[in-house]
């Protein structure tokens, strides 16, 4: 079997898996985006990825995808969702539509900057630590309100949600709770803020299905679209 068999393969099967879910959990799959997480894999399968109607891409490496993505399609939208060291900042409001992993204030305040010298408005998400993994980067959910309390002082941010990475555990439904626990504290937010957070970006390959169940609006899926990848970090 060739790539191209096997990418149209899997992304046939996810589509598939994506309208199930949606239609027991009595759910719109076109409020899910599938987020195609594109780490250590090339050009060549990313265009295939696009001829096969996927727009919007993910990379965890500001490094890898500054070299990768002008040799990509132009037509795709580029998001962040690793872990976002300050010297890469500026890069990365330069490539990336959207930052999925903001985890701290002082990283706030240096996308702000960045994209205010860009001359635009960078959407974010803040990334959750909702298991208190030490191992995980992300607020802790108690720390989030204090980032929200502010948050009016950054013009040039746009909070648009929040995102997840889950422990990782054989059995998909263990995700179940720390799903619930994000949209919960989604609602808080929403409550106290007024802000919509619409973007929900939670469930990877092996647990993407609880992750819609639970209310996700993005899954971010590698391994299952473009085959298994040397174990990576997670976080
Ligand atoms: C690698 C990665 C994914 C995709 O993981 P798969 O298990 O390959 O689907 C999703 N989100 C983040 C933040 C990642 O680093």
């Amino acid at each position: 079997m060739n790539k191209t068999t096997h990418l149209a393969d899997s992304l046939e099967q996810v589509r598939d898996r994506i309208f199930r879910v949606c239609e027991s959990a009595d759910r719109d799959p076109g409020e899910i985006t599938i987020m195609a997480v594109t780490k250590t894999v090339g050009p060549d399968d990313i265009q295939e990825a696009v001829e096969r109607g996927l727009r919007v891409f993910g990379e965890n490496r500001v490094q890898e995808a500054l070299e990768k993505i002008p040799r990509c399609p132009g037509n795709i939208e580029w998001h962040f969702i690793g872990h976002l060291q300050s010297n890469k900042v500026r890069a990365a409001v330069a490539r990336f539509e959207m930052i999925h992993s903001i985890d701290s204030w002082k990283l706030l305040e240096a996308v702000n900057a960045a994209a205010q010298e860009h001359g635009r408005s960078m959407p974010v998400c803040l990334q959750v630590n909702v298991a208190g993994e030490s191992s995980k980067h992300g607020y802790a959910p108690d720390d989030l309100s204090a980032t929200l309390d502010r948050i009016g002082e950054l013009g040039y941010v746009d909070v648009v949600g929040l995102m997840t990475i889950p422990p990782f555990t054989p059995d998909p439904s263990d995700a179940r709770p720390h799903f619930k626990r994000l949209c919960a504290l989604r609602e808080s937010a929403r409550h106290d803020y007024g802000l919509s957070l619409d973007v929900i970006s939670m469930g990877m390959s092996h647990d993407f299905e609880i992750a819609i169940e639970e209310g996700s609006t993005c899954i971010r899926l590698g391994a299952t679209l473009f085959g298994e990848r040397k174990r990576v970090h997670r976080g």
